[in-house]
């Protein structure tokens, strides 16, 4: 199985995009220029994301 291991801009952390998922579509098509970050912190951010838009 093929994956990156994707480096997370929020936590520093090393994380792997494995073949098939849509961050891995997503990483191959831009790798250069993206921002990456993983699982755990794309969903604090969402979730920040909603605080803010009720406040
Ligand atoms: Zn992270």
């Amino acid at each position: 199985m093929f994956y990156y291991e994707v480096h997370c801009y929020s936590c520093k952390k090393v994380y792997r995009v494995y073949e098939g998922t849509k961050e891995y579509k997503h990483y191959k098509k831009k790798r250069e220029k993206g921002i990456y970050c993983c699982e755990d912190c794309s969903h604090n951010i969402r979730i920040e994301a909603i605080k803010n838009f009720f406040r």
